[in-house]
């Protein structure tokens, strides 16, 4: 089978290896689409932090199950599924309360290990979630990114009746503002600098676009919410000058959610942040419960995708595919990798 393994910066090597074996609690997925992230052009680059190589990268995965382990129950040859990418101890404080997603020796799949940038891959059944029949492995390659946004959500509390504002309206921000939508928020106004970006926003059914080209967030809040401004800021763009305009914008009692993940430290208002009792939190992954949230979601077609996926490559085309996304930063949403034919 093919394998896409990446050596090192800009060094993606695809080679014919073995289909794995599995273990008796273990499915052998047929993996049909890989979604590219962020995350993975910084490995491209050699700029992630906290990785090692060679690895096979592939963290956002769509499958279909060919081969089901002795001991695994609840799944057969055939189904549609996809991957919960996190491997954690189960052991240290956060993993004992819950909050694996946060574990203290927290590993991604294509990331820190071997992920699914291959034709064949072989994982733990507790890691898998089924898709439903009738969901495309186009869509069920969204489910990973999407389960960021409905952690996110959940980070951000109660959204009934409250005025949400989402910062960047790349993937992860345009599924932000969705959930957002599908979880009882009064209004929802998305901002980024690329007009683009925000017309599909639009067309993805959200109510408020701005581009922030055009003026501060402060002013954008006011002329759209009125004086009582947004209830919650999700931040998925982070960098200083929307963490510090997220800050300003906010009123008394406004939670500002972190969504994007921050790589240098920044220095923040901290007195602003004090004195108008503003909650500032982090999200981090996401946990089974969101996981589940966003399959349901991609399932019942409320999440509106075909904004979203704007380019499909062969795997042995992973590279081009990155220095692709790489060139076309404006225009591009979610890159899929076709791993196999369907
Ligand atoms: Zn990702
Ligand atoms: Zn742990």
């Amino acid at each position: 089978m093919l394998e896409a393994v990446t050596k090192g910066a800009a060094d993606i090597e695809y080679r014919d290896v073995q289909k794995p074996e599995i273990a008796d609690n273990e499915l052998l997925l047929e993996v049909m689409r890989i979604g590219i992230c962020g995350s993975d052009i910084t490995i491209l680059h050699g700029q992630h932090k906290y990785m090692t190589f060679p690895v096979v990268q592939g963290h956002e995965a769509s499958a279909r199950v060919a081969q089901v382990g002795k001991n695994v129950q609840g799944f057969a040859v055939g189904d549609r599924v996809t991957v919960e990418p996190l491997v954690f101890c189960g052991k240290c404080r956060p993993c004992r309360d819950g909050n694996y997603n946060v574990c203290e020796s927290l590993k991604v799949l294509g990331v820190h290990q071997d992920g699914m940038g291959a034709q064949f891959f072989a994982v733990e059944a507790a890691k898998v979630l089924k898709l439903a029949p009738e969901t495309s492995y186009d869509r069920g390659a969204l489910v990973e990114p999407t389960a960021v946004a409905t952690a996110s959500i959940r980070r951000a509390g109660d959204l009934n009746g409250k005025n949400v504002v989402v910062l960047g309206a790349g993937p992860i921000g345009n599924l932000v503002a969705q959930v957002a939508r599908h979880s009882g928020a009064a209004s929802v106004m998305i901002t980024d600098i690329q007009e683009s970006r925000l017309k599909r926003a639009r067309e993805c059914g959200i109510d408020h676009t701005v581009n922030m080209r055009d003026g501060t967030l402060l002013d954008a809040v006011l002329e759209t919410f009125g004086p009582d401004k947004a209830d919650v800021i999700l931040d998925c763009a982070g960098v200083k000058s929307t963490i510090e305009q997220a800050i300003e914008a906010a009123r008394a009692g406004t939670r500002i959610v972190m969504v994007a993940n921050v790589k240098d430290p920044i220095t923040l208002m901290i007195p602003a942040l004090q004195r108008r009792e503003i909650d500032f939190i982090g999200v981090f992954v996401y946990r089974r419960e969101d996981f589940q949230r966003a399959v349901d979601l991609i399932d019942s077609g409320k999440i509106t995708s075909e904004q979203l996926i704007t380019n499909h490559f062969a795997l042995d085309r992973f590279h081009d595919a990155l220095e692709y996304i790489d060139n076309n930063q404006s225009e591009v949403m979610k890159v899929l990798l076709d791993v196999n034919e369907e």
